[in-house]
C-alpha cells in the first residue's frame, strides 16, 4: 500500500460537506467506493454505512472497523431581515477560529452558496472592544442575499448546513497535509485502505469496515452501529488533538511520531491485550507509535459499551487545530496507523480474539 492510495481517497474525503446529522454525500461517496470491494454494504438507521468482508467460516467471529464520517459545523439557526443568517453550532468551536472565515451553506437540494462569517472591520471597534471574543450567538453570516425573501427564495432554510472552506493542501515538503475534516475523513480513508490491502485476503472471520454518524454531538452512530453489527471485537480509527507546535517534548500528541496507542480518555479503557498487541505488531514491524492520553473520546467509548462488552481498541493519528478548517497532519502518521492496522487485522484469527474476549478474566 502506497501512501499516494490513502491520499487518493483523503483528499475528496476531506472536502465533502458532512456535518452530524447531514453525512449522506460522505456516505454517498463511501458506497461508490465499498461496491468496488463487496455485495454486501449496510446501513444502521441514522445513516451509518459499514461493508462487509465475508469468512468462508461458518459462524465466523466478527470484527467492526469504525471512524466516524461527520466532521464539526453549523446549521442556518434564523434569517435576519437584511438576508444574513446565525448559526447553531454542530460539535466543538472555539469561537476565535471563525470571523472572516469562508463558508458554505447547502441547502436540502444541495445547491451551495458561499459566503463569509461578517467580522465588523477595525475602523468601527473601539480599544476595549477588540479585545473581546466575539461569541458565535452574535455572528453572521452573509451569502450576498440582500433580503430574508431573497435568501428564502435561494431554496435556504433554517437547518441547511454550513461548513468552513477548507482546500486540501500538501504542504511544502511534501508530509504535512492542510485541510478541514481530517477529523475524520482520516478514519473513513483508514477504512477503505484496509478494504484495499485485505481483498486478496482469506479472514477467519467477518470484517465489517465503515463509517458512522454524529460522533461529535455524542457517539450517537456508534451506538446504533454497535447494534446493527453486533461485534465480537472492535477497532476504531479517529483523528485526535496534537499541541506540540510550540516544542514541549512532552505534550501527547506529536506529530510525524506515529500511530498513538491511547492507553486511557475520558469514555473507555482499551481492552489490554488488544492495546499490547498493538505494540507488539508496531515493534514487530518497526512501524512508529506513540502513547497517548486525552480528555475526548472516541467512537470506541460507545461501541466497547455494547450488549455485554466489545473489546476494543483505537488507532488514532494526531493532528494540529482539529476542529478548524485548518487542521494539519503528518502523512507518516497515516501511513503508521495504516500499516498497524493492516498487519493488526490480517494477523487475527479466531483463538486471538477469544484470548481478548477473556483478556480482564
Ligand atoms: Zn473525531
Amino acid at each position: 500500500m502506497n501512501k499516494e492510495f490513502i491520499l487518493k481517497h483523503l483528499e475528496p474525503l476531506s472536502e465533502i460537506y458532512g456535518i452530524s446529522g447531514q453525512e449522506y454525500l460522505v456516505a454517498k461517496y463511501l458506497h461508490e467506493v465499498y461496491k468496488t470491494y463487496t455485495d454486501e454494504i449496510v446501513y444502521d438507521q441514522l445513516g451509518s454505512i459499514f461493508a462487509i468482508k465475508r469468512s468462508k467460516k461458518e459462524h465466523a467471529k466478527k470484527v467492526m472497523v469504525a471512524g466516524h464520517m461527520d466532521e464539526v459545523g453549523f446549521m442556518v439557526k434564523t434569517i435576519t431581515k437584511t438576508g444574513c443568517l446565525t448559526m447553531h453550532p454542530v460539535g466543538g468551536w472555539f469561537s476565535q477560529t471563525l470571523l472572516g472565515q469562508r463558508i458554505s451553506v447547502i441547502n436540502r437540494n444541495g445547491d451551495v452558496f458561499k459566503g463569509a462569517i461578517a467580522s465588523i472591520p477595525p475602523h468601527l471597534l473601539t480599544e476595549e472592544d477588540r479585545k473581546k471574543p466575539m461569541e458565535i450567538k452574535s455572528m453572521l453570516v452573509d451569502i450576498g442575499a440582500t433580503s430574508k425573501q431573497e435568501a428564502e427564495s435561494w431554496g435556504i432554510c433554517v437547518g441547511d448546513m454550513m461548513v468552513l472552506d477548507g482546500q486540501f493542501r500538501q504542504l511544502h515538503g511534501q508530509n504535512r497535509l492542510l485541510g478541514k475534516a481530517f477529523d475524520n475523513r482520516y478514519g473513513c480513508a483508514m477504512g477503505i485502505a484496509l478494504l484495499e490491502s485485505l481483498k486478496d485476503v482469506e479472514l477467519d472471520f467477518d470484517l465489517i469496515v465503515g463509517a458512522t454518524v454524529q460522533e461529535e454531538v455524542g457517539l450517537r452512530g456508534a451506538t446504533t452501529s454497535a447494534s446493527l453489527v453486533s461485534p465480537d471485537l472492535a477497532i476504531v480509527f479517529d483523528c485526535s488533538p496534537a499541541n506540540d507546535a510550540s516544542g514541549d517534548e512532552n505534550a501527547f500528541g506529536q506529530l510525524g511520531k506515529g500511530v498513538l496507542i491511547r492507553f486511557v480518555d475520558a469514555n473507555m479503557l482499551p481492552n489490554r491485550c488488544m492495546m499490547h498487541r498493538l505494540e507488539q505488531v508496531c515493534e514487530e514491524h518497526e512501524i512508529p507509535y506513540q502513547f497517548y492520553v486525552s480528555m475526548g473520546g472516541t467512537d470506541a467509548g460507545a461501541i466497547h459499551k455494547h450488549a455485554s462488552g466489545v473489546p476494543t481498541v483505537t488507532m488514532c493519528i494526531c493532528a494540529r487545530n482539529i476542529h478548524t478548517n485548518s487542521s494539519i497532519v503528518d502523512v507518516n502518521d497515516i501511513v503508521s496507523a495504516f500499516n498497524a492496522a493492516r498487519h493488526y487485522v490480517s494477523g487475527l484469527n479466531e483463538q486471538l480474539i477469544s484470548d481478548m474476549i477473556s483478556c480482564n478474566q
